[in-house]
């Protein structure tokens, strides 16, 4: 079975002057474990796509499955990251990490050490968000929405605001993530380079209403 399964979905915003029609007719099929990434012109629904397997809108039509389950609303197995790490300044790198859940509790503390191990954090566990670069703000969110264990990790063109050394130290930081955890990647970027490199399967979409022009798959050494 896949592990996200998107059926004819169609979105369209509905407003005073009209409509927009976002995504039109997307149909696509993702295995577990399979690292996907999605580029096309800007706006043609890239993010929109994203937010409605994430749950955060589920205003469409069509259908969008999770382990055959529809997607009925945000929940624990859909990690999200931003452009912006969107971290709480107040509150310490672990604070940030372990977010809703409680350091004191023996689970989540042993996890969140494991994550900051993971994104190459250590040391920085008692650092304000404001003493971090970028990168390492933005490694921080991926450990946060690492912490429960989600099937799929959502990437809104997560390092879009890196400068291109930086870039390409967060790829190899997220590509060792995959590599150890397996974890279900989409992936939006509007930088061919960055889609082919990190993707097994690249999606390229037309301008909008978003459709998918083709899907490219590049092939992995064994
Ligand atoms: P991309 O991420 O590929 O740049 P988006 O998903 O942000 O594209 O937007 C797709 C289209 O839907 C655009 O035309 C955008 O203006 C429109 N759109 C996105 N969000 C909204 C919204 N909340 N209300 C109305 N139109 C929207
Ligand atoms: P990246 O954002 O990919 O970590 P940087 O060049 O910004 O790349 O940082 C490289 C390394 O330098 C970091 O992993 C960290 O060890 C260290 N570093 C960066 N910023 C700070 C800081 N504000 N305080 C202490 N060490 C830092």
């Amino acid at each position: 079975m896949a592990l996200l399964e998107m059926n004819d979905l169609n979105k369209r915003f509905e407003s005073e002057k009209g409509h927009t029609h976002a995504l039109k007719d997307i149909t696509l099929s993702v295995k577990d474990g399979e690292f996907i990434t999605i580029i096309g012109p800007s706006g043609c629904g890239k993010s929109t796509m994203l937010k409605i397997i994430a749950g955060l809108d589920t205003d469409l039509s069509g259908s969008v499955q999770i382990e055959g389950e529809e997607v009925k609303g945000p929940s624990i197995d859909k990690g999200f990251i931003f452009q912006e790490p969107r971290l709480f300044p107040w509150y310490t790198v672990e604070k940030n990490i372990a977010a809703n859940y409680s350091l004191h509790e023996r689970e989540t503390w042993k996890k969140v050490k494991e994550l900051i191990q993971l994104v190459k954090l250590d040391g920085f566990e008692k650092a304000y968000p404001k003493e971090l670069s970028g990168g390492m703000a933005q490694r921080a969110a991926i450990a946060r929405a690492l912490l429960r264990n989600p099937k799929v990790l959502l990437l809104d063109e997560p390092f879009g605001a890196l400068d291109a050394f930086t870039r390409s130290h967060m790829q190899e930081v997220l590509l060792d993530i995959w590599q150890k955890n397996r974890t279900t990647m989409l992936f939006v970027t509007h930088d061919i380079d960055e889609a082919i490199y990190l993707g097994d399967r690249v999606v390229i979409m037309n301008a909008r209403p978003g459709s998918i022009r083709k899907t490219v798959t590049i092939d992995l050494p064994h």
